[in-house]
């Protein structure tokens, strides 16, 4: 069994309390790590460690050399990916599969695309008849990330490649269930070369150590993604200190399906946007709108290739569909697939748990759902599950699809499906979501701006969206 600790000024070091939190892989229910439980003590000694770094040689450092230790970790999480994706699997259930070909290779895309950003960055220069103006871009300075078990070092590295290569110093808060790619990530920074302060982690609840972190008033940026409620909470507690706040939050994402649309392309791209990570992603299009002369059909063929899913052990090569985060959340899954019957639907697969071999029979496995038969205003068609759980609703015409897609008080993403370019764009003008995907799903350019509307977030991230949020802008005027 694995004891974490916090990383602080490049040490790895307990809890001021010596209170740890046990760390379960969800596939198996067995504890596979320790974490430290920490408190406020914690987060202000990661803080002032953070704020030394700024005080010393990172203060200073060079766009090259921030942009070089981006790459130096690049390179290093490249190096360990196997290792690094095995722990990943085993904190969150997830296939080895996914976490080897998605998680892993996108955190180090991330530290690279970063470098290469920060090396290529402008500034502004305006020029007036008498005087010049020119632009300094500054790091925040210190700046908190917290991040949600679903992505772990997927979503850490999104947000600490951006925050290193403009050179603030950071304090990581990652999700208690998932913390051990975070340790590593700590481990590597210091292991490249970063300089002791620069990156530090704190583990621990998010009610404790996360909230310290968000009230912490050195603390001046706070890059959040998680769920709306704590979203909200976040927002509210960092205006308190003025802070620059980054929302990443919740969404119940549309896959729309025209009857022109290519049918098999359409199935596959809504499957994938259904189910991947078991539906533990933000962006999964958990509600399918199908154009109702094209409905039962598609009903018939989604159900019979989520059947052919293989659902099982995450370490295993083929598995498609791995255990849910926690049996905590399989019981939050569970509950939506109840009120799902509740509010009149058909489960017209999956929704149960499925007979597993007994070292994963305390796993928390849940086989995926497809329900149909619900108005497409009920709460199990507008509410985050966050699980591997679709619902199926016709729509008569294009306006139809579009009101049934906006009507969510989420606005994060959506998906669709046509071989008529000009209702493409007429839809994906229509749709009230921070992206849209048309005949495609979660196909990712990391200089695009990435967020959602309404209770999905505040803010977007990507490119020079993430650039600007890590840094603040300071206009010299020099009369002439
Ligand atoms: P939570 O909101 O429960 O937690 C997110 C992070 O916030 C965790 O690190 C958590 O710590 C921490 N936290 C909890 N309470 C507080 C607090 N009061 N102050 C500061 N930090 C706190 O989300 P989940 O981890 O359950 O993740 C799932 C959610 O994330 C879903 O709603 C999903 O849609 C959303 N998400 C959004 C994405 C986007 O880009 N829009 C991408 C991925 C996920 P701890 O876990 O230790 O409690």
């Amino acid at each position: 069994m694995d004891v974490l600790h916090n990383h602080i000024a490049g040490l790895d070091v307990p809890a001021a309390s010596g209170a740890t939190m046990d760390v379960v892989n969800p596939a198996t229910n067995s504890v596979i790590a320790t974490i430290p439980d920490s408190g406020e003590g914690d987060v202000h000694s990661a803080v002032g460690a953070a704020s030394d770094a700024l005080q010393g040689s990172w203060g200073h450092a060079t766009v090259a050399e921030r942009a070089d230790l981006c790459d130096a970790i690049a390179d290093c999480i490249e190096a360990r990916l196997d290792e690094l994706a095995e722990l990943e699997s085993l904190d969150t259930g997830k296939p080895i599969r996914t976490a080897r070909s998605i998680d892993i290779p996108r955190a180090v895309a991330n530290f690279r695309f970063f470098a290469g950003a920060v090396r290529h960055q402008q500034t502004g220069f305006h020029e007036m008849a008498d005087a010049l103006n020119y632009t300094l871009r500054r790091p925040l300075g210190v700046v908190g990330l917290i991040t949600p078990w679903n992505l772990p070092l997927y979503l850490l590295s999104w947000k600490a490649a951006p925050a290193l290569a403009t050179g603030n110093a950071v304090v990581a808060k990652p999700s208690e269930l998932t913390p051990m790619t975070a340790a590593a990530l700590a481990q590597i920074v210091t292991e490249v070369g970063g300089p002791p302060g620069v990156f530090n982690v704190v583990h621990g609840a998010g009610a404790a150590a996360g909230a310290a972190l968000v009230s912490h008033p050195t603390v001046r940026g706070i890059s959040f993604t998680g769920g709306t409620q704590t979203g909200r909470i976040v927002g509210a507690a960092a205006a308190q200190s003025f802070k620059k706040v980054s929302l990443e939050l919740g969404g119940k994402n549309a896959t729309l399906v025209f009857d022109d649309a290519d049918f098999d392309l359409a199935l596959a791209g809504a499957v994938r946007a259904g189910f991947t990570n078991t539906g533990q992603v933000c962006l999964c299009g958990s509600r399918i709108l199908v154009e109702a002369s094209l409905h039962d059909r598609f009903v018939d063929a989604l159900v019979a290739r989520v059947e052919g899913m293989r659902l099982g052990d995450p370490q295993r090569e083929d598995t498609e569909l791995g255990a849910l985060v926690s049996r905590a959340h399989r019981e939050k899954v569970e509950r939506y697939i109840a009120l799902g019957v509740e509010e009149g639907g058909q489960i017209r697969t999956g929704g149960d748990r499925p007979k597993l071999p007994d070292d994963l029979a305390q796993g928390a496995f849940v086989r995926p759902a497809v329900i149909t038969g619900l108005a497409p205003t009920c709460r199990t068609a507008t509410e985050e599950i966050f699980g591997p759980v679709v619902t199926v609703h016709p729509f008569e015409d294009e306006a139809h699809a579009v009101q049934i897609a906006n009507g969510t008080r989420y606005g994060l993403s959506a998906s669709v499906w046509t071989t008529d370019l000009a209702r493409a764009h007429r839809v994906s003008a229509a749709l009230d979501v921070g992206m849209v995907w048309v005949n495609t799903w979660l196909k990712r350019d990391l200089r695009v701006p990435f967020g959602g509307t309404k209770e999905s977030g505040v803010g977007r991230e990507g490119g020079a969206y993430s650039l600007a949020f890590f840094t603040q802008d300071k206009n010299v005027c020099v009369q002439l």
